[in-house]
C-alpha cells in the first residue's frame, strides 16, 4: 500500500478506510467504483461522487472503476454512456481499462439468483404490484407473508425459468428474496430481486426480459469487481442490511462494504435526474448541455473549469447529514480559477459611439495590450485605436449622479491602455432624447495612461475601435431559478423558474482579436465578466460568447491605479 498523502482530505469515509487498512480487513488494495445509470447526463452532484471515488482510490494507491449500472432498459442509452465517459474524463479522472457494465453480469447474476432459489432463499411471487405493497405492511405494522412464499424449490426454479423465457406478462410474476415480512426495516420484507420487462435493452437487446433490481445487482456487481468500499448516497442507508444480506447468503468472502454520504444539494439549482430530464423534454432549456443546466456538459459549455469543480468538491467535503451548499461557493471558485487563467480582452456589450474630434481622420494606432497585467508570460496582442470608438452606454451619463466618476459632459476619463478623453458634446436622438453619440477630445500627451502634469481622472473605461470591432453575440446567463430552494413549499419547482435566466445581446462589439476565438476558450471581458466561446454556435467572424460568471469587482473603481 502506498503511503497516504498528508495533504489529502480527511473525513468519516477515509477514517473507515484507515481503520479497515489497520485491521487488514482487505488483503487486496482499496477499490472503489463510480456507478452511474446511463439514463441522463452527469450533474454537479455526480461530480461530488466522482471526485470522492476516484480521489480515494488515488489517495490510497487503489483503483476506481467506471461501471454503468444499466439494469433497467427504460431510459438507458448509448448517448448517455458516451456523455458520461466524456464528462468523467473532462473532470480529470481515468478509469484506465476498468470500464464495466452491470449488463455484462446478467448471466452471473442469474446464476446467483438460481443459487438463492436452491437454498430456499428466494421465491417467485404472483402478487401484483398493489398487492405486494399491501402485503408489505407499514412502518408501524408488520407485513404479511405472500401466499406464494412457500413454493417448493422445484416450482420456483421452473417458474423463474419460465419468467426468463418470456412466458409471462409484465407484472404477473417477480422473484423475491425470502427474508422477513415482519422486519422493522421495510427493505428486508421480501424485496424484489427480478421483474419482467419486455423492453429492448440498449446493450443486451432482447436477450433478457427479466431484469435484476438495484439492491440485488449492485452488491454482487461490486463483489464481482472486487470493490472494497461501495460509496453511495444517504438514501441507501436503509438498504445496507439488504446489501449485506445478498452478499452473505451468496457466500461472498471478504465482501465489499457499503458506506453512505450526504448527496450534494445546491441553492438555486435542482439536481434530480428526473427534473433535469423534465427541463430538457419540456424545452425549458435547449438540451442537456444548455449552459443553464447544472450538468457537467452545461457547465463546460458555460465556461466552468474542471479545476474549479474539483476544488469545489474538495471544499464541500463529505458528511453524513444532508445540507444545502450555496451556489456562490461554486461561482467564486470558478472566478478564482479564471482570474488566474483567462486572458483579458475588451468587449462592449451595449455600445455607445464616441467620436474623438481632434484625432486624425485616417490614423490607426496599435496599442500593445497585455493579456494579463500580473502575468507577462501570457503575452499580449495589438488593439487598434482610431477616431471613432464604442464604449459602454453605462459608462456615460448626461447628468452624472454623485458617485458616478465615469464619462460625463466636460469630464475627463482614461481609456484602458490609452489616452485621456474629455467629453465636449452630446448628440441626442431628436425623438427619444436618448444619447446616440458622444464627442470628445483626446490629450495626445497621455498615451502612457498618465498626464505629464499629474492631473487625475475618476475612472478608466474600456472601449473598442468602431472601424475594427467585430460584432458578437453575448449570452448573459443568470440562475435558472429565482429562489434558493425551488423544491421547498407548495409550488411546483417549475413555478420558480427565473424568467431572466438568459439575456441575449446580439450586437455586442468586441476587439478584433476575438474574431477567430476558438470554441471553448475563456476570456475575461474587462470590467464585465468571464466569458466562454460557445462550443457549438460560435463561428469565425461572428463569435458567440457565454457569460460564465460576472466579475466581483472591477478595476474601474480603483480609479488611478493603472
Ligand atoms: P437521481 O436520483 O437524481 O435520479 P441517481 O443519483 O440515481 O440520480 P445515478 O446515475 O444512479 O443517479 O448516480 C450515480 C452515482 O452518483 C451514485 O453513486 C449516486 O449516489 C451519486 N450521486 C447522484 N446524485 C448525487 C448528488 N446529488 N450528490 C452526490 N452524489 C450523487
Ligand atoms: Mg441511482
Amino acid at each position: 500500500m502506498e503511503q497516504t498523502d498528508r495533504s489529502a482530505p480527511s473525513d468519516f469515509i477515509r477514517d473507515i478506510i484507515d481503520e479497515d487498512l489497520r485491521i487488514h480487513r482487505y488483503q487486496r488494495r482499496i477499490a472503489t467504483r463510480f456507478p452511474p445509470e446511463p439514463n441522463g447526463y452527469l450533474h454537479i452532484g455526480h461530480a461530488k461522487s466522482v471526485c470522492l471515488n476516484f480521489g480515494i482510490a488515488a489517495q490510497y494507491g487503489g483503483i476506481c472503476n467506471l461501471r454503468f449500472d444499466d439494469t433497467d432498459p427504460s431510459g438507458e442509452n448509448m448517448e448517455y454512456v458516451d456523455s458520461i465517459m466524456r464528462d468523467v474524463k473532462w473532470l480529470g479522472f481515468d478509469w484506465e481499462d476498468r470500464l464495466y457494465y452491470a449488463s455484462d453480469y446478467y448471466d452471473r447474476l442469474y446464476e446467483y439468483a438460481l443459487a438463492l432459489i436452491k437454498m430456499g432463499k428466494a421465491y417467485v411471487c404472483d402478487l401484483n404490484a398493489d398487492e405486494i405493497r399491501e402485503y408489505r405492511g407499514t412502518l408501524t405494522t408488520p407485513g404479511k407473508d405472500s401466499p406464494y412464499r412457500n413454493r417448493s424449490v422445484e416450482e420456483n426454479l421452473k417458474l423463474f425459468e419460465r419468467m426468463r423465457a418470456g412466458e409471462f406478462a409484465e407484472e404477473t410474476h417477480v422473484l423475491r428474496a425470502k427474508i422477513d415480512m415482519a422486519s422493522p426495516n421495510m427493505t428486508l420484507r421480501d424485496p424484489i430481486m427480478y421483474r419482467i420487462k419486455k423492453e429492448t435493452h440498449y446493450r443486451t437487446g432482447d436477450k433478457w426480459c427479466i431484469y435484476p433490481m438495484y439492491d440485488f445487482a449492485h452488491c454482487l456487481s461490486d463483489s464481482i469487481e472486487g470493490i472494497t468500499h461501495s460509496i453511495c448516497t444517504l438514501e441507501f442507508e436503509n438498504n445496507r442490511p439488504l446489501y449485506d444480506w445478498f452478499l452473505n447468503e451468496s457466500k461472498i468472502e471478504n465482501p465489499p462494504r457499503q458506506i453512505e454520504f450526504a448527496r450534494l444539494n445546491l441553492t438555486f439549482t435542482v439536481l434530480s435526474k428526473r427534473k433535469l430530464i423534465d427541463l430538457v423534454e419540456k424545452g425549458i432549456v435547449s438540451g442537456w448541455d444548455d449552459p443553464q443546466m447544472p450538468t457537467l456538459a452545461g457547465m463546460r459549455r458555460r465556461g466552468f473549469t474542471p479545476e474549479a469543480i474539483r476544488r469545489f468538491c474538495e471544499r464541500i467535503g463529505v458528511a453524513k447529514n444532508d445540507s444545502i451548499i450555496d451556489v456562490d461557493l461554486l461561482e467564486n471558485l470558478v472566478r478564482e480559477d479564471l482570474n488566474e487563467k483567462a486572458p483579458r480582452v475588451m468587449a462592449v456589450l451595449h455600445p455607445l459611439r464616441v467620436v474623438i474630434d481632434n484625432y486624425p481622420e485616417d490614423l490607426v494606432e496599435e496599442f500593445d495590450c497585455p493579456y494579463h497585467p500580473q502575468k507577462p508570460e501570457m503575452g499580449s496582442r495589438k488593439v487598434p485605436f482610431s477616431k471613432v470608438l464604442y464604449i459602454e452606454q453605462d459608462d456615460f451619463a448626461v447628468n452624472p449622479p454623485k458617485k458616478f466618476l465615469r464619462l460625463a459632459p466636460d469630464r475627463e476619463v482614461r481609456l484602458r491602455y490609452g489616452y485621456f478623453i474629455r467629453c465636449t458634446d452630446v448628440v441626442k436622438d431628436a425623438n427619444t432624447g436618448q444619447v446616440i453619440e458622444v464627442h470628445c477630445t483626446y490629450d495626445p500627451e497621455t498615451r502612457s495612461g498618465f498626464a505629464p502634469d499629474g492631473r487625475k481622472v475618476g475612472a478608466t473605461i474600456h472601449w473598442v475601435s468602431a472601424a475594427h470591432a467585430v460584432v458578437a453575440e453575448a449570452r448573459l446567463y443568470d440562475r435558472l431559478f429565482r429562489v434558493a430552494n425551488p423544491l421547498e413549499g407548495d409550488l411546483d419547482y417549475l413555478d420558480h423558474l427565473n424568467p431572466q435566466s438568459l439575456e441575449v445581446i446580439h450586437l455586442a462589439q468586441v476587439e478584433p482579436s476575438l474574431a477567430v476565438a476558438v470554441p471553448g476558450r475563456l476570456f475575461q471581458f474587462e470590467r464585465i465578466g468571464y466569458f466562454c466561446v460557445d462550443a457549438f454556435d460560435s463561428k469565425a467572424g461572428s463569435p458567440v460568447f457565454n457569460r460564465t460568471v460576472t466579475l466581483r469587482d472591477s478595476w474601474a473603481k480603483l480609479a488611478d491605479k493603472k
